[in-house]
């Protein structure tokens, strides 16, 4: 057998390169590890944003996602780093574009340049992407779908990706589009389609540990149930489809009611429940009664009917001596409820 040899100069630099090889691969491990921690969409976009910033030493990065379930095109999400946006400006991908059927094609990292040359018929995209002057940008593929672009500005240092970074940008790639793809699994999976509020099993789990933290630390935690009312003969009057309709915008006006933190869920047909930590009472009935005239004064207007409706609220507040379960807080917020719909509907009552 023919024995090489090797001097200790290259032996040195041999063993360099192994090592910043481990080193990669450890990074990449704890990048898989930390990418499959979370389900939650705001937390895991929060981290594929600053893992490319502290893997790749890049200032600015962005990823394009669908922001909303059966959403037919990617948009730019809010959480960009260091980009210059303009507001007045959509930073939209269409799903049926050239740009992204070149992507599901071939999945690697492209330089502007590059995509201007393949696909020079989709100045669509091609200027939504020029507005953000990237220096890379990466499709995130997984289960042959592109779930997201990455967008990234400069390195730290102003030099171009070399090969072999944009192969290691590639493998975050893949990890992050895997994590898109069972985050959005998972939202699928605990929002009611219909309404696109949370389901009721997901909205018991998330209390219940909201109210083992609330408790455990002393702090407000307050719910509200909603029912709509007469819905059967709004129903019966103008059918199920104007039905369904007002179900869908009454689930809007909710949603665009409460903050971030709140969680608002279908409870069952026509009615709705909000979990809304560190809020007392009097602050839970604000929103409640913030909620309740909106859906007073709306019209909701489908095909030529225009119909009006109203709902019945109940409020309860974490009481440490009454709630040893969160399903007593939903009980006395339910109890209130009907207590709203005996003392003639329309109108907010809370627990005692
Ligand atoms: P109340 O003021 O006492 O709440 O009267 P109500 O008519 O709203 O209450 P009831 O429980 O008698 O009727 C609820 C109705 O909601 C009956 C059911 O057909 C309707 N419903 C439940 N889910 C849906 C849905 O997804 N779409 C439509 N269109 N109707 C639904
Ligand atoms: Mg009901
Ligand atoms: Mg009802």
């Amino acid at each position: 057998m023919p024995t090489e040899h090797i001097d200790s100069q290259s032996l040195v630099s041999l063993k360099a390169d192994y090592d910043k090889k481990i080193y990669d691969l450890n990074q990449l491990i704890e990048v898989s590890r930390s990418l499959n921690s979370t389900l939650d969409f705001p937390i895991l976009i929060e981290s594929i944003l600053y893992i490319c910033m502290g893997q790749l030493r890049v200032l600015n990065v962005g990823i394009f996602i669908k922001d909303q379930l059966e959403q037919d095109h990617l948009s730019l999400h809010r959480n960009y780093k260091g980009f210059e946006i303009d507001h007045d400006f959509d930073y939209l991908i269409p799903e049926d574009s050239a740009l992204l059927n070149l992507f599901k094609r071939e999945p690697k990292a492209y330089m502007l340049g590059e995509l201007a040359q393949l696909i020079p018929g989709d100045e669509q995209s091609l200027s939504v992407l020029r507005q953000l002057t990237p220096s890379l940008i990466v499709p995130l593929v997984a289960k042959g779908s592109v779930n997201g672009i990455l967008v990234l500005g400069e390195g730290m240092d102003g030099e171009i990706f070399s090969q072999e970074n944009k192969e290691y940008i590639m493998t975050i790639g893949l990890f992050a589009a895997t994590a898109i793809q069972n985050a959005s699994l998972y939202e699928m999976a605990t929002t009611d389609m219909m309404t696109k509020l949370k389901l009721k099993h997901y909205f018991m789990t998330t209390l219940g540990e909201q109210f083992e933290r609330s408790s455990r630390k002393g702090e407000n935690l307050s719910v509200i149930m909603i029912d709509i009312d007469h819905f059967k003969i709004l129903n019966d009057t103008y059918g199920h489809s104007c039905g369904d309709h007002v179900l869908i915008k009454v689930a809007n006006i909710i949603r665009n009611s409460i903050r971030r933190v709140d969680v608002a869920a279908r409870y069952g047909g026509e009615e709705f429940v909000i979990l809304l930590p560190e809020a007392d009472q009097d602050m839970a009935v604000a929103v409640a009664e913030r909620i309740r005239t909106k859906v007073e004064k709306h019209i909701f207007r489908y095909e030529e009917e225009e119909v009006s409706t109203s709902i019945s609220l109940g409020v309860a507040q974490l009481n440490p001596g009454k709630d040893f379960t969160s399903e007593s807080l939903v009980k006395r917020a339910d109890a209130a409820l009907y207590q709203s719909k005996h003392r003639g509907r329309n109108r907010v009552s809370t627990a005692v």
